[in-house]
Parts: C-alpha cells; sequence; structure tokens
C-alpha cells in the first residue's frame, strides 16, 4: 500500500513539494483540497503533470463511504473502506450544540473487552494519521461541510474499533494534523480520546501539550470484578488508573471523564455505585452512564432504563458529577464495532480501488 499524504503535515508537504520542483505555495493548496477531500483528479488547481507524478508516488485518499445507515434518532452510521480493503466504521451524532464524529483508530482491536464486538476477532491492524483524518474529512465532506469555521463535524471522539492509545503515534500525530490552520483546523480541545487504561501511554499524553478531554473506559471499581470484563485490568490496576489520571489533570488542568457502561447483573447494583463515589468523590472527573447496547456475540444485556436512572441517582446523591447518555443509534447497531461485523458477514465489500472521500458507492440504507 502507498503511503497517503494525508499523513504530512503543512511542513511535510512542502518538503514534497520541494523535492517534485514545485514552488512552496503547493503544499497549502494540496493541504487544502486534501483537507476537503479531494482525491487527486479533483485537484484542479494543480497542473496534470503534478497530479500525476503525485499519483504515481502517493496513495490517493484512503478513505470511501460505503454505506451509510440512518437511525431514528437522526445519529448515522459509516463504513469506511481503505485502500486495500479492510473496513471500518464510525458515527456521527448531532446534538445542539453541534455534531459529533465517533472515529475508529484501529481495524479490530487487542483489548477483548466482554462487552464489545470490536475486539472479536482481534486486532487487524492500526490504521495511519491519515486514514484516521480521512473518516472525519470524509464524513465532513458528505455532510457538506468546509474546512474550518465552514465544519460540518465540529466534535471528534475516539470511541469507535480500536483502542486509540494502543496505536499511540499515529492517534497523536492525527490530533496535531486535525489542528492544521489551512485543513480543518480543529482545536483537540473539540476532540476526547477513550482509553480502556493503558497507564504508560496516559502518562505519555499529558506531556504531548494537546488539549485533548480525556475519558476512561472504568466499567467497575473493583479491580478483580473489571479483570473479567476487560482483560487489560490485569496489567493495571485502578489505582495506578486514577494516579495517571490526577497527573493528566496536573498537566494538562483538564478535569477528565469516567465511562461506565451498564451491564445488567454485572456492575449496576447499589454496591457498584457506593465503591464509584468512594473512589471518585472530589476528583475533577465526571461519570458518563451508558447502558449497553446488546452485542449478539456476547450474550451481556444491558441494564432497564429504570435500574440505569436509579445508579445515576446514587451516584449524584453521593457527589459524583455524573449522567446517563441517551442511547443513540441503538436501532443502527451503534456501538463499537457492531456495523462492521455485521456488514462483514452478509456481504462482500466495494471496490477499493476507487477511493474518493464523501464520493460514496453507497450498498444500501435505511
Ligand atoms: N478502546 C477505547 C475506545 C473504544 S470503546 C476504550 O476502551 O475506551 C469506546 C466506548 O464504547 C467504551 O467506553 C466502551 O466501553 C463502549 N462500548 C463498547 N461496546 C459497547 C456496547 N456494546 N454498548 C455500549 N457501549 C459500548
Amino acid at each position: 500500500m502507498k503511503e497517503t499524504l494525508l499523513s504530512f503535515n503543512k511542513k511535510e508537504l512542502g518538503e514534497v513539494m520541494a523535492a517534485l520542483g514545485e514552488k512552496s505555495y503547493r503544499a497549502g493548496q494540496v493541504l487544502r483540497a486534501q483537507s476537503s477531500g479531494l482525491c487527486f483528479d479533483e485537484m484542479t488547481e494543480l497542473s496534470k503533470p503534478l497530479r500525476a507524478r503525485l499519483k504515481e508516488n502517493y496513495g490517493d485518499f484512503p478513505v470511501m463511504i460505503i454505506k451509510t445507515l440512518k437511525s431514528r434518532d437522526g445519529t448515522e452510521k459509516y463504513l469506511f473502506s481503505l485502500a486495500d480493503g479492510n473496513v471500518i466504521e464510525g458515527v456521527l451524532m448531532k446534538y445542539k450544540y453541534g455534531n459529533t464524529l465517533c472515529v475508529s483508530t484501529q481495524v479490530g482491536c487487542r483489548m477483548n473487552c466482554a462487552f464489545c464486538a470490536s475486539g472479536i476477532s482481534g486486532l487487524i491492524r492500526n490504521l495511519d494519521a491519515g486514514e484516521i483524518l480521512g473518516e472525519v474529512i470524509a464524513v465532513n465532506r458528505k455532510t457538506g461541510g468546509g474546512l474550518s469555521d465552514e465544519r460540518k463535524v465540529t466534535n471528534v471522539v475516539l470511541m469507535g474499533s480500536g483502542e486509540p492509545l494502543d496505536n499511540y503515534e499515529n492517534t497523536v500525530k492525527f490530533l496535531r494534523l486535525l489542528g492544521e490552520k489551512e485543513g480543518l483546523n480543529m482545536s483537540a480541545r473539540n476532540v476526547s480520546l477513550s482509553t480502556c487504561g493503558l497507564v504508560p501511554q496516559m502518562r505519555m499524553l499529558a506531556e504531548e501539550g494537546l488539549p485533548v478531554n480525556l475519558t476512561v473506559s472504568l466499567h467497575s471499581p473493583f479491580d478483580g470484578e473489571r479483570a473479567k470484563i476487560m482483560p487489560v485490568a490485569k496489567s493495571y490496576s485502578i489505582a495506578e488508573i486514577l494516579d495517571a489520571c490526577a497527573y493528566y489533570f496536573s498537566r494538562t488542568g483538564r478535569r477528565y471523564i469516567f465511562e461506565y457502561v451498564l451491564i445488567g447483573g454485572e456492575n449496576a447494583d447499589n454496591r457498584h455505585a457506593r465503591a464509584l463515589i468512594g473512589l471518585l468523590k472530589g476528583k475533577p472527573c465526571h461519570v458518563n452512564l451508558i447502558r449497553l447496547n446488546d452485542v449478539k456475540e456476547k450474550g451481556l444485556k444491558g441494564c432497564s432504563e429504570r435500574d440505569a436512572r436509579e445508579f445515576l441517582r446514587e451516584l449524584t446523591a453521593g457527589g459524583l458529577s455524573a449522567t446517563l447518555r441517551r442511547r443513540m443509534g441503538e436501532d443502527i447497531e451503534g456501538a463499537c464495532g457492531q456495523l462492521r461485523r455485521r456488514f462483514l458477514s452478509e456481504e462482500t465489500g466495494a471496490d477499493p480501488n476507487e477511493v474518493c472521500a464523501g464520493k460514496t458507492k453507497e450498498t444500501g440504507g435505511i
């Protein structure tokens, strides 16, 4: 697979242009064009010979939308194909304040959490920075957005398939590319990075000088029970995670968030609520409760709406800042990795050679 220019920042694009004997302003043109989701043939600002040379040396726009599903609640689920034929997914959620896109950082995942569809077949490969960025650009284009203030995608969450901190360098590079002034120009303040709790990388991230919102998937206040649903808990204890969060706060001044998926009969009793309060009270954090989206392959069930509300009430009565997230996109298999699995088992992929962002070769939709 050829390297794509989407992983290059403005300075690196300048070096590419210089090596091709082109004027330096070409770097800005390419940056703007590819941040708009154009493939080489659409970059009509560039001369034909230059386009041909770029095509010869570099891969074209790496992410193509092959399927869009629209939920009753307005949530849109996208299935993307990559240049090597791999398939990943993203979800666009519409809120009053803007549109949040959830993107994948890996094809598959090696964390193997008990409730998550992404890890069922393990890790296939890391996405490179340009591919992660390509998901954002493709959906931005598809929904009619432009660059900088004209963006339709206003926020990004790294909560799709994959563990972003297990693909550390590409993820951090992506965060920096997102902020390119002549590109999407999106600050890391508008990005939330969700991790299952890879402690060393959480500490490294604190040093990057990026104002990204750190979210940790906690899912249990007890190490032993957590390890049953999240194998990674065998490597890092909750105490170590809390220390890393405190360090993150000390370096960035940013409050952190815990995700807590409520699984009926597993982690949603008042014993869990009390222990969570004991762990988190007084810390600069927020707890996001989510009712589990049932995953066929996993045999785990979400808890009832009533139990979820009761769990929330206990946390807030105990002094925690917490919310129960609206379930979104349930009817379109909104949770991590679900759509990709269904797609792979039911359909054959689109032509991976035809890669152009937002130019879709759709195979369906509801
Ligand atoms: N690896 C990262 C990011 C991907 S998972 C992490 O673990 O945080 C993003 C969020 O989706 C996590 O909080 C995860 O627990 C949650 N999630 C996964 N499967 C889910 C499901 N079936 N229902 C509801 N949330 C789910």
